[in-house]
């Protein structure tokens, strides 16, 4: 069913030629198009990928700037701001997960005597024996027991996780899984990092779970550096007006790495040396152990912030020349929002610099909103309105989008269609080995609007013509970009649209994804279609008409 529905917006949504009649001339504004250059892209592009932004987090310092740096670019420009009060700044408020520091007291109990034996605080200037991996956001507390492996896999006599109750107890285990160990088999392949981790603490329903990892002390000491810096970053974030359950936010239950220090302790060894040994005789054991209590106990408590984080869409605005038709708007949106600072990558940098995702779009639109006003200045103009929305918060979760689409500035029935630009400044590895770069994906368009697609295909031929690739169009696609990005937001109110996308590369979502990859080339020229696009749909006689609703009416039913 789900297949034959797909086959026939295939098939529908051919592109065919529309005749355009226009008033004011396409042509004219078209020539602006030349404003759209490398040099331009670079030089803003620079500024919003600069590491003095540390990753342009939602809610942080750098995502902050850019959102300056935006706004004093179009008051520079002299667009007019839509935002609040007057300014080019929509605000609105993230629920989050806000956690100021993490307190492990870990206790041995002997006999009567209960003797505290370590204090961690965990914090952005603090760090001990623990580190937390994720969940913690209830406080916990518990015996420690030590459960080997951590696995059950009767099929090979393996229960790790039997000989002791489990609930409530702190399940202390090492990290490695030796599946196979001098070409036997020990362990299941079919058994996960994750799937052991849901035994342990929903199967068997334990407070927690410790780690021994394969470090050396110095090396643990680095990684838990580096973590306590990044505990105070909100996480978990969510709208607030849409939030009715925070208390189901996040996961309770824990997940901790612990030194090589406190594993020893907890065992009863002497050294590390001996903590080497113990898990090489466990595997040699593997089928004989099972879980054995210690005499820790181990009290955790989280300590949270405000919960919640303020954030910005910046928009701003050109009045289109028909007094029929500049009521209605085009939105052309980037999110300018990243992922801020992370573990670092093996040269050691840690700022996720975000050139392509979305650096790049943020600075197509800054460049296409120059052309339209150099335009505007000279009195052409088109005949709708145009939108520029810089959307915030997208990583984590299109929350701009979907904030912007609840709020909108300009009423969604007058929103003709959306344009997302979202890394635009690459190619992809498949594309690169064929030596075919001058290409670029569009997602959405004809599975929506036909009629939109074709306005994109007139503004291709008119402008730089590159190939349009529509492969990702589908329904089926395990990627699932047609709702991925921030456009779905428009989508799901039956607003059309088209994202502009070059593909995903190595460098996505991590530190590497720099200025020096960016091909500013191609850049300019996708920019050079997405405003030649943005003139085409502008000065239409008639609005791109929604003719597929049915993909849309799928879309809103598949799970999220
Ligand atoms: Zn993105």
């Amino acid at each position: 069913m789900k297949k034959y529905i797909f086959l026939a917006i295939l098939f529908t949504g051919c592109a065919t030629q529309i005749p355009l009649s226009e008033v004011t001339s396409s042509d004219s504004l078209l020539e602006y198009s030349d404003r759209i250059t490398p040099e331009f892209l670079r030089q803003h592009l620079e500024v919003i990928a600069h590491d003095s932004l540390e990753g342009r987090d939602t809610g942080s310092r750098g995502q902050k700037i850019a959102a300056d740096y935006l706004a004093d670019y179009y008051t520079g420009l002299g667009l007019t701001p839509k935002g609040d009060d007057g300014s080019y700044f929509q605000h609105f408020k993230l629920n989050a997960e806000y956690t100021d520091s993490l307190v492990y007291q870990t206790f041995k109990i002997q006999e009567s005597d209960t003797i505290r034996v370590d204090h961690t605080v965990e914090s952005k200037d603090s760090y001990g024996e623990y580190i937390r991996l994720f969940g913690g956001t209830a406080p916990l507390a518990g015996d420690v027991v030590f459960a080997g492996f951590g696995l059950n896999d009767p099929e090979r006599d393996v229960f790790h996780l039997d000989g002791t109750d489990l609930q409530n107890k702190w399940v202390l285990i090492f990290e490695d899984i030796p599946y196979v160990v001098d070409g036997d088999t020990l362990v299941n392949p079919n058994i996960t990092s994750n799937s052991r981790i849901r035994s342990i603490l929903v199967d068997k329903d334990a407070a927690g779970i410790l780690l021994i990892s394969n470090y050396t002390p110095g090396e643990f000491n680095e990684l838990a550096a580096i973590s306590s810096s990044l505990i105070g970053n909100p996480s978990n974030l969510s709208l607030a007006y849409l939030d009715n359950n925070r208390a189901a936010a996040g996961f309770p239950r824990g997940f901790k790495q612990i030194s090589p220090k406190m594993a020893t302790q907890f065992l009863g060894l002497e050294n590390e040396d001996e903590l080497f040994k113990k898990r090489e005789e466990l595997v040699r054991t593997i089928t004989d152990f099972q879980a054995v209590e210690t005499p820790y106990y181990v009290e955790y408590t989280p300590y949270d912030g405000p919960g919640y984080i303020e954030t910005e869409n910046v928009i701003a605005y050109l009045e289109g020349a028909d007094p029929e038709l500049k009521d209605e708007v085009l939105v052309l949106m980037a999110h300018y929002d990243h992922i801020g600072i992370s573990q670092p990558d093996e040269t050691g940098d840690t700022i996720n610099n975000g050139a392509d995702d979305n650096g790049s779009g943020t600075v197509a639109l800054m460049s296409i909103a120059n052309a339209l006003q150099q335009a505007a200045e000279s009195g052409y103009r088109p005949r709708r309105s145009v939108l520029f929305l810089h959307v915030s918060a997208e990583e984590v979760g299109l929350l701009g989008s979907r904030y912007y689409s609840d709020h909108p500035v300009i009423p969604i029935e007058n929103t003709v269609a959306n344009f997302n630009a979202d890394m635009i400044g690459r190619s992809d590895p498949e594309n690169i080995r064929r030596g075919d770069t001058d290409y670029v994906y569009l997602i959405g368009g004809e599975i929506i609007s036909s009629e939109l697609d074709s306005l994109v295909q007139v503004g291709n031929e008119k402008s730089v013509n590159m190939r349009l690739d529509r492969r990702y169009n589908d329904l089926q696609d395990p990627n699932q970009f047609y709702r991925r990005s921030d456009h779905w937001n428009f989508g799901r109110l039956s607003v059309p649209f088209v994202f502009f996308f070059t593909g995903v590369h190595e460098d996505y979502h991590r530190p590497s994804d720099t200025v020096d990859k960016i091909d500013f080339e191609k850049l300019s020229r996708v920019t050079q279609l997405i405003y030649a696009s943005t003139i085409k749909v502008t000065n239409y006689d008639g609005r791109p008409e929604v003719d597929n609703e049915q993909f849309i009416e799928i879309t809103r039913r598949l799970p999220r």
